[in-house]
């Protein structure tokens, strides 16, 4: 979130959101109808891992550049490497980027597509000397790239003839090599100081089985490679992409250049990639915690993972309107993962029902209200949402609150329960605690309370009190089972470990607590994926382990203030 985006427009009325530097350029080639002004973006995954938080940003910003200017977003698989990719990540991929809300209509496209492409300009640069097999080993290769400040050591099989590098090429192609004893490598500059013109790998053998071209190929491109040409043959326009590639763009023109002689070329630009504080973001790490168990999947609520974050309570608006609030940076930067929790909250408080869950009950009984009565009371089901109306509240003589809305000796701010207190129960009565009854262990075991039946809510009773509790009716009560998350890490910045350490031994201990809560029953039949306000409490989600005989809650996030504080009504 950045203040100084919001510009007075002329009338210096409403604020209006300052163009980010990548719509300034498009406005820009818009006006010198560059590429007659067509705007065509694309998202580019790598199907190796669920997609995350960071890759949500990539999501809105390139699908959103293109919905904002009336162009298109390819979405891209690249698929270059058949050892870490797989077809579950495929479709969950699809999934996520559908239910952030975007549309890639007809245009699917697969790396893969392009492997015979790719290929016959492979055949094109060995021919005109551009390109040539080296039989060393990967080691003895990156070893004579050198180092940036000094020339590399060209390879011993550089000036072989295009002749032979065709015929080794072939066979390389054919399957006769072993994974490993040769690779395909274009000639550029071994004294270049961007140490990816020297002469970088284009081609490896692999003998492995791809996801979609099964056996087809032995030799795989690298995704240096692969990825501008890609961007070419799609008619991208603006292709965006994170700050690490910025050092790659010489090596994808290069290529372009080399093999393609009309003027068209897909323009690459860079922007700062999201970091989020007590979050790590790279698949690679998000794939260790996964398969190493220290979460319950790739989906489970505490990852960073757009499925984590959706079965978590996340709305697909919430997410777009973090991304708006991060905004496009062209450097480096952590964001506090406290504006994604707000910006839950913004969404959430406008959308979700409330109700009452009891997390930590004590049992309270009122002593003067008739046994066997139960009174439907009236509540909002939301007072940010006139059109949602209200709800049924069954109350009865015995009720549960939480336990920490009651204290034996109370402080003099402590405006809930205590001998002698009085306190409202939202939407019914007040009532005044006058005695509680402990078990051997010393645990309060129940509360005995007397009600004033002039103050029902709603019936123009004047009286008021300062504190206000939520609570269910016993006998009418659902139990529910509530995982309660912190966060993964307990450092700001997990990926920043001691000597000796990694960012696992930053994993906080405590992200999950399990318990049994005591909930409205209007909640019953709720359905995987629906969200309530608790009201106190938070935001949660009905989880999709819930059966039909278990309801199963997740906490997406706590509530910033509550009215019990602030409110005496
Ligand atoms: P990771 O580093 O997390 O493994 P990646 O960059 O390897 O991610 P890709 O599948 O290659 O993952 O990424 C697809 C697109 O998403 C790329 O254009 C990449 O730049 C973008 N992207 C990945 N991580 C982030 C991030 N943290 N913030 C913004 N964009 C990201
Ligand atoms: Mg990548």
């Amino acid at each position: 979130m950045n203040d100084n985006d919001l510009k007075k427009t002329g009338n210096g009325q409403e604020p209006q959101k300052a163009l980010n530097f990548l719509e300034a350029i498009i406005e820009e080639d818009i006006r010198n109808a560059k590429n007659e002004g067509r705007v065509h973006t694309r998202f580019p995954p790598e199907p190796n891992g669920y997609l995350h938080i960071g890759h949500a940003k990539s999501i809105c910003l390139n699908f959103g550049l293109a919905e904002k200017y009336n162009g298109r977003c390819n979405l891209r698989f690249d698929d270059t490497n058949p050892t870490k990719e797989e077809e579950e990540y495929v479709q969950s991929i699809m999934e996520d980027v559908r239910w952030l809300g975007f549309d890639w209509e007809d245009r699917l496209f697969y790396a893969s597509d392009y492997f015979g492409q790719l290929y016959e300009w492979a055949l094109k640069m060995i021919r005109e000397g551009k390109a040539y097999v080296d039989d060393q080993s990967a080691d003895l290769i990156s070893e004579q790239r050198g180092v940036p400040t000094r020339p590399g050591t060209e390879s011993p099989f550089r000036k072989r003839s295009a002749e032979e590098n065709m015929d080794l090429f072939l066979r390389m192609k054919n399957g006769e090599f072993p994974d490993g004893t040769r690779v395909l490598r274009a000639k550029i500059d071994m004294a270049s100081p961007n140490m990816h013109m020297r002469d970088p790998v284009l081609y490896r053998i692999m003998h492995a089985k791809h996801h979609r071209t099964g056996s087809k190929w032995c030799i795989y491109p690298m995704y240096d490679y692969a990825h501008g040409q890609s961007d070419y043959l799609e008619g991208i326009t603006h292709s965006i992409c994170t700050l690490e590639f910025e050092i790659h763009r010489p090596l994808y023109e290069w290529f372009l250049d080399n093999i393609i002689d009309t003027d068209y070329r897909p323009r690459q630009y860079e922007f700062a990639r999201l970091n989020l504080s007590y979050t790590v973001m790279s698949k690679r790490k998000l794939l260790e915690l996964v398969s190493g168990g220290y979460v319950k999947g790739w989906s489970d609520p505490r990852m960073p993972t757009i499925s984590g974050l959706r079965r978590r309570g996340y709305t697909p608006e919430s997410i777009r309107m973090f991304a708006e609030r991060v905004g496009v940076a062209k450097r480096e930067n952590v964001i506090d993962v406290g504006l994604l929790e707000f910006c839950v909250r913004e969404d959430l408080n406008k959308k979700a029902p409330r109700i009452f869950a009891v997390l930590d009950p004590v049992k309270v009984v009122i002593t003067n209200y008739p046994e066997g009565k139960t009174e439907d009371l009236d509540l909002d089901v939301n007072p940010e949402d006139p059109e949602a109306g209200s709800r049924k509240v069954p109350f009865t003589r015995e009720i549960f609150i939480e336990r920490d809305d009651f204290m034996e000796n109370p402080p003099a701010k402590f405006f809930r329960l205590g001998p002698g207190r009085e306190v409202r129960l939202k939407g019914a009565y007040i009532i005044k605690c006058e005695d509680f009854i402990r078990d051997e262990q010393g645990n309060i075991t129940e509360i005995r309370c007397t009600y004033d039946p002039e103050t029902r809510s709603g019936s123009g009773s004047e009286r008021k009190v300062k504190g206000t509790l939520h609570w269910v009716s016993v006998p009418h009560a659902l139990d529910a089972e509530v995982r309660l998350y912190d966060r993964l890490f307990k450092t700001e910045e997990p990926d920043i470990a001691e000597e000796g350490k990694d960012y696992k031994d930053n994993l906080n201990p405590d992200s999950l607590t399990v318990v049994n809560g005591k909930i409205e029953p209007g909640v019953k039949g709720a359905t995987p994926y629906e969200k309530f306000q608790f009201q106190r409490l938070g935001y949660f989600c009905v989880d999709p382990d819930t059966t039909g005989n278990k309801l199963v809650f997740n906490r997406t996030v706590t509530l910033r203030e509550t009215w019990s504080k602030i409110s005496g009504k």
